[in-house]
């Protein structure tokens, strides 16, 4: 890939060719993608990278448990980036209760080959003390916005995601960072700190990823038993309806009771809900407007549901 199409902005067809600096990193190699698990040691990777004008560098965050919807995020980025970084980090910050934290899935072994797969540069797995060190106490609250819907009903939820996407933002300095629409008040939330701290990041937001019967995918389909899953199959036939009055009545028909259901004034607008199906919470959301032009600010937002790939 020639260096100056970075540079001239043209569109890269395979920018996997083009990788970081072959110049040895304080961190361990699966194939060809470079895992670190410090703050200097990721710090030194996109440098590196820079240093050899791999730019942009596209910066995917997750929590492990890679699914469709995770593979469609590092494909975008794969597609748009000369450097992609994924981290893997269980955020214990967002999580309420201890016994969920602990019940989150995770395979590192499973995630690192899958990063390996989407042609992940680099991927950053730090432990929680080299996100939280001791004495750790600064935290970035989305004041009214983390409070709704989702941050209603899981109080903190939006501090913790705030405060560690941040502090991604600034260890890893991406050009770019990918989210999925499937957690659409998060991305209103990034988004929303985005613009009131002033972050020199593009945002890119792509559809949410759905198993063949309908089921947004998550890490957390995996615990509804097969009777579960069938009625938990009410919520995107629900949404499906982009009624909210309709959209309720389908749920409790199916046994359902929503945290909420309700429209949602975001950038684009949504009908979201929430419902427990047995002990497992899951969300979805539909976009009620798809961004008829290409957004000129520093984000982007969806246009279509996507099934797997
Ligand atoms: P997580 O690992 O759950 O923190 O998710 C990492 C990223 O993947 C977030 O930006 C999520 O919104 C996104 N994501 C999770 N599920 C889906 C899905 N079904 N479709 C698209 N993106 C998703």
């Amino acid at each position: 890939m020639p260096r100056t199409a970075s540079r001239t902005g043209t569109h890269l067809r395979h920018p996997s060719r083009r990788r970081p600096s072959p110049r040895p990193h304080p961190g361990a190699r699966l194939g060809r993608v470079i895992v670190v698990r410090t703050v200097p040691a990721i710090r030194a990777a996109v440098a590196d990278a820079r240093a050899s004008d791999a730019a942009p560098v596209g910066l995917v965050p997750t929590m492990g448990a890679l699914h469709a919807g995770h593979r469609a995020l590092l494909g975008a980025a794969r597609a748009e980036c000369q450097t992609v970084v994924m981290s893997l980090f269980v955020n214990p910050a967002q999580f309420g209760e201890a016994a969920d934290l602990g019940a989150y899935p995770r395979d590192e072994a499973a995630d690192l080959a899958a990063a390996a797969a989407a042609g992940v540069d680099v991927v950053f797995a730090p432990p929680p003390d080299a996100m939280y060190p001791a004495g750790f106490q600064t935290w970035v609250d989305v004041e009214r916005l983390g409070t709704t819907h989702e941050g209603a009903h899981r109080p903190g939820h939006f501090r913790g995601v705030a405060t560690v996407v941040l502090k991604l933002f600034n260890i890893v300095a991406p050009d770019v960072a990918y989210f999925g629409q499937k957690d659409a008040q998060q991305v209103e939330v990034i988004r929303t700190m985005q613009r009131d701290l002033d972050l020199p990041i593009r945002l890119r937001v792509l559809p949410t990823v759905r198993d063949r019967d309908g089921l947004a995918l998550s890490s957390r389909n995996a615990r509804l038993s097969p009777d579960e899953r069938q009625q938990a199959l009410a919520l995107p036939r629900a949404l499906a309806t982009r009624d909210p009055v309709e959209a309720r009545r389908i749920l409790e028909t199916a046994g359902l009771q929503p945290d909420y259901v309700e429209v949602l004034d975001f950038d684009p607008p949504v009908l979201a809900a929430a419902v427990r199906v047995g002990s497992t919470r899951l969300i979805d959301n539909v976009v009620l407007e798809s961004s008829s032009t290409e957004s000129s600010s520093m984000s982007e937002r969806p246009t279509a549901e996507a099934r797997p790939t």
